[in-house]
């Protein structure tokens, strides 16, 4: 396990500004603090004026007089204070502090005798007026006078005073410099968009009609489609400037500050209209209130807010507020009726067009060499979205510099998808002799179903590399065009595709490995989809047994039937996969002599391309028909 320290991984205190004020606040607290402590206990009364006093008893006092040790008495209010001869302390002086007993006069006549110096002060009205500002009034005006100023900068900084101020000015940006051109693909929501941009820029040519534009609009997808970027762009278009913010921003611990945010935001928006208002990630304020559950008081707050300031603004002004989210399902109904969102714009993942556009976009800036077919990296990256695709380019460019070039390849770009698909190769984890056969064999097994079965999409490349991701080795396959519809015929094969490599595993060792868990989930689930969705089993006929929720994130699948029909769907997944299992052993059983000759290439050069597959796959078919296959080929033991 790693050792960490304890403070390893705090977070700065303040992660605004830095310690700096932090810290003078708190001198500056101290320092107060010690002052008042000081003027409390009187020292500092004393310390001022150099002297130090002791009480004394009357007889000491008599004593020291007849002793011819006192120079001086004073007499101020019934208090005498004595001053001795001796001074040991340079700097100080010392005296006694008592009080008169018996006659003045008498004491005057024995003072007198003894030649000690006598004075008589009035009353000191003055004096005592001071001592108690010193003590009482000031302490007290400096504590205000404190919190005061406390107060004030924590204002300034946003801190406790400042939680219901909208973060929005913080967001702002007067020109977001994107424009529609920016945004590849999308063009059926960039055409929605353009007449709202239009409005913006002339909001009188609508007016004058009577025409009313509406006041938000919703940008519903998946995550990293460009749904921001679509925003921006409208802004951008419009030169308008852009008030972003992220829904959970609204919502703190305090009740009320959600709603105050809002009412600050929309004050903001109006000062800078015509302008764009973009809250990001709406649910989190957005989700529905009739849920049964304990009611989040802040967040239904925050929503009315919302609902209100959207009532309450004339589209004239041209503010204009554009909301995303990948969860529209969830929305409360009041957020989506005519007049507030009532324009609902699909950002859907990119097609095959769609991709090669945003790759053209993102290597405009980017050098690329003359083997770069953005085509080809379009087809292989079927389900990716744009932030993906961007991602692609840059590792792509940042590999081409680790190597030394000074332009962006193909194979760059190549390895560039794998690493966001699967992660980086693990060059540092070392398989043993047995775990590579054992990994080599699953991969061709993976690779030999899908040659074998003429309803697969062809295999690009096999590779025993571990990666990052988890992966210990993987096949990766290539679509010949984008398919938006896949045949029953096509989802078996992937089926017996995806258990090939467990057949292969029980076929050669004799035993399995928990290599295949992902294999087994992922040919589970297209099971249970021809079953429960997509009306492909026998048993159940064309019945719809489950719902699909969350169709932007993970789409989920609810089972809408009753317990009996769901444990009968078990039996029946259970069925179709051991079919599938026994097809995959029996095609690899049939092809042994190409399985083995294609895993001892595989582990002798830990990656090979489709094409040298297929290579060895049809030389073995050749030496078949010649009569001369039959003798396994040598494998590394
Ligand atoms: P979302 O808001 O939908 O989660 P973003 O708009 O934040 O996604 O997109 C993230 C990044 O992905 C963008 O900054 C951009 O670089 C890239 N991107 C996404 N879609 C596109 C697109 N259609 N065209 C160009 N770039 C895109």
């Amino acid at each position: 396990m790693d050792y960490k320290p304890n403070n390893q991984n705090q977070e700065p205190q303040n992660g605004s500004g830095g310690n700096g004020p932090k810290n003078k606040q708190t001198l500056l607290l101290i320092l107060i603090c010690l002052l008042v402590g000081l003027m409390f206990m009187g020292l500092l009364n004393n310390a001022l004026g150099g002297v130090s006093s002791e009480n004394i008893s009357y007889n000491e006092f008599m004593d020291l007089v007849k002793a011819g040790k006192v120079e001086e008495v004073v007499l101020q209010s019934g208090n005498l204070t004595v001053t001795p001869k001796e001074q040991n302390e340079p700097g100080v002086i010392r005296t006694y502090q008592l009080t008169l007993m018996g006659d003045e006069q008498e004491l005057v006549d024995l003072l007198s005798e003894n030649g000690v110096k006598f004075h008589k002060e009035p009353p000191d009205s003055t004096g005592s007026i001071l001592y108690a500002i010193l003590t009482v009034l000031l302490p007290i005006v400096l504590l205000v006078g404190a919190m005061v100023w406390l107060m004030r900068s924590m204002n300034k900084g946003g801190g406790v005073m400042g939680v219901g101020k909208s973060k929005a000015k913080t967001y702002v940006q007067k020109e977001t410099g994107v424009t529609f051109r920016d945004v590849a693909g999308q063009d059926e929501a960039k055409e929605s968009l353009q007449e709202v941009v239009d409005f913006l820029h002339n909001p009188g040519k609508y007016t004058t009609i009577g025409a009313k534009l509406p006041k938000g609009a919703l940008l519903v997808g998946p995550p990293g489609t460009g749904k921001t970027l679509l925003a921006k762009a409208v802004a951008g278009e419009a030169h308008v400037p852009f008030f972003s913010l992220s829904a959970s921003e609204f919502v703190e611990m305090f009740v009320g500050v959600g709603a105050s945010r809002v009412r600050d935001l929309f004050e903001e928006a109006k000062k800078n209209a015509p302008c764009i208002i973009f809250i990001d990630e709406i649910d989190a304020i957005g989700k529905t209130r009739d849920s049964n559950f304990s009611g989040n008081d802040e967040r239904e707050q925050t929503l009315n807010q919302l609902l209100a300031e959207m009532d309450g603004f004339d589209t004239s002004k041209g503010v204009l507020i554009l909301a995303a989210t990948n969860r529209p399902e969830i929305l409360d109904p009041a957020l989506l009726r005519p007049g507030r969102f009532d324009r609902r714009i699909i950002v859907e993942r990119p097609d095959l067009k769609g991709r090669v556009e945003i790759l053209k976009v993102h290597a405009k800036n980017v050098s690329l060499d003359e083997t770069v077919d953005l085509d080809g990296i379009a087809l292989a990256t079927s389900g990716a979205v744009g932030s993906d695709l961007a991602n692609m380019i840059n590792e792509a460019a940042i590999l081409a510099v680790k190597n030394g070039r000074k332009a962006v390849s193909q194979k760059d770009l190549l390895e560039a998808v794998e690493v966001v698909l699967v992660g980086k190769e693990k060059k540092d984890r070392i398989l043993s002799q047995e775990e590579r056969r054992i990994v080599s064999y699953h991969e061709v097994g993976h690779a030999l179903v899908t040659a074998l079965q003429k309803d697969s999409e062809p295999v690009q490349k096999i590779t025993i590399v571990p990666r990052t991701m988890g992966a210990l080795g993987y096949v990766m396959q290539v679509p010949e065009e984008e398919k938006f519809l896949n045949t029953k015929t096509e989802l078996d094969a992937m089926i017996v595709e995806c258990l090939a490599g467990r057949a292969a595993e029980e076929l050669v060792f004799g035993n399995v490995t928990t290599g295949a868990s992902n294999d087994i989930e992922k040919a589970t689930k297209i099971v249970r989809a021809m079953i429960t969705q997509y009306g492909m089993s026998e048993k159940f006929g064309l019945m719809g047994l489950a719902t699909q929720e969350n169709k932007y994130l993970d789409g989920r699948m609810v089972l809408n039937c009753g317990d009996a029909t769901a444990t009968e769907i078990d039996h029946e997944v259970m069925r179709v996969l051991k079919e599938a299992y026994e097809t995959a052993k029996e095609l690899l059983a049939k092809n042994r002599d190409a399985m083995d000759r294609i895993a001892a290439y595989l582990i002798q050069k830990e990656t090979i391309t489709g094409k040298e597959f297929m290579e060895i796959y049809h030389q073995v078919l050749q030496e078949r028909t010649a009569g001369t296959a039959g003798e396994p080929a040598e494998v590394l033991a």
